[in-house]
Formats: C-alpha cells, structure tokens, sequence
C-alpha cells in the first residue's frame, strides 16, 4: 500500500499531512494525483467519505509555485456553505507551512466585507456558485489568472439547481485551465454539464463496492 512518502511530496505538504496523522492516501486520492498532475482534465467519481478534498488539493498544491499575483488561480466551486467552510479548513491546514492566501466565500454574510478580503489579495478562492457568480459579475473577484477550476459535488451543486450559476461563471472564465470536477455519482445532469462546457475530461471512478 501507498503512503504519502512515495507521493514525493515537498516538504512543507508532507510536515502538515504527517500532523494530520494521515499515512496513506486513499485510492481516490492515489488515482487523481498523476492524472491532475498530467493537466488533463479530470472527472472524478467516488462516494462521500473516500477523501475525494485532498484528491484534489493534493496535486494543486504539489505544484504550487509562489507568483506575484493577487487575483485567484485556483477557484473551487463546492455547493453549500458549510462545504466552503470545510474546504477552507482543509487548505488552511495543508498549506499550514506554504504561504498561500485562502478565502471562502458564500451568501448570507454581507457581500461588502468579502469584496474586501477579495481586494486583499487571494491564491485559493473557495465559494458557493451564486456568491462566485456575484462577486464575478461585480467584477470583484476575477478569473483572469484561473489555471485550475475545481467543481466538488457538482451531482449535488445540479440538484440544488445552480445550473445557470455554474454556465455563467464558466463563461466568464476565458483562461486556459484545467478543470477538475469531482461528483459522488454521474448523473444525467453532470453528464449532460460534461458533453455541453467540457472536454472529454479523462474519468477516474472508484467502483462503489471497492476492490
Ligand atoms: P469526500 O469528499 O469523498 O466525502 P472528504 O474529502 O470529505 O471525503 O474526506 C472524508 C474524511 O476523511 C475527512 O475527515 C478527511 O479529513 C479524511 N481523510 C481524507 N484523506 C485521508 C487520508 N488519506 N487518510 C486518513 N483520513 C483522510
Ligand atoms: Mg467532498
């Protein structure tokens, strides 16, 4: 079995992860690391609790490289509040050794204090898809600098009815970039988002019984 070591993750990554406790990383996490690292894109497919965040941040943040930029080159859609909140934290503490600015931002909380924070200057941007969508079209947030686009729960983000939310911020987004989306199953509405605004993104399943 894998650990993290064999991951040759940079050292900062690897001291965070080791205070986290975690040794190995879970198949979902094994098997999206050389594909997000290739830049393809990617759609990933596995249930909840498999660990489906670091999949993700894992490989990003792998690659990280300090840039003079204030504006986000990593934007990550997830569907609810509680979520932005969640992924946050998980940023916070595997960039815990890394000098990387993290928000979130969500609705219910006054738009003029986040557009501040948005000013002050953001590496990883977390949020909602109607805030994005907002603080994007307010031209506050902008996506000019975009190379990686990550949609968690998008079968949830469609349930919830953010269609609209998520084409508009796709339209906005006219960078090349690698888009990451990650879904707990495929659904007609994630393959149909997929076949519309997406690619062929390579698809990495995990088969719902394990193997
Ligand atoms: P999912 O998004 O697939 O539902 P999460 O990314 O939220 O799953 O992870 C579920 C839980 O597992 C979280 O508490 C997370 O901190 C933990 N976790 C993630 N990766 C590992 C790992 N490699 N080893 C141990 N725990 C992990
Ligand atoms: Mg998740």
């Amino acid at each position: 079995m894998a650990t993290f070591h064999d991951l040759d993750l940079p050292k900062a990554l690897q001291k965070a992860i080791d205070e986290l406790g975690f040794t190995n990383p879970t198949p979902i996490q094994e098997r999206a690391m050389p594909v997000i690292l290739s830049g393809r894109d990617m759609m990933g497919i596995a249930q909840t609790g498999t660990g489906k965040t670091f999949a993700y941040l894992l490989p990003i943040l792998k690659q990280w490289k300090f840039a003079n930029v204030h504006v986000p080159r990593v934007v990550i859609v997830v569907p609810t509040r509680e979520l932005v909140v969640q992924v946050v934290e998980e940023v916070e503490k595997l960039t815990a050794y890394m000098s990387v600015r993290t928000l979130g931002v969500y609705g219910g909380v006054n738009i003029n204090t986040q557009k501040t924070k948005v000013y002050e200057g953001v590496d990883i941007l977390v949020g909602t898809p109607g805030r994005m969508m907002d603080l994007a079209l307010d031209n506050v947030v902008r996506f000019d600098e975009v190379k990686k686009l990550v949609i968690d729960e998008f079968d949830e983000i469609l349930n919830l009815g953010f269609r609209f939310q998520i084409t508009s911020i796709l339209s906005m987004m006219k960078t090349k970039r690698q888009n990451i989306l990650f879904s707990a199953t495929m659904t007609d509405d994630v393959d149909d988002m997929l076949n519309d605004f997406f690619d062929f993104p390579e698809e990495v399943s995990l088969a719902a019984s394990g193997t």
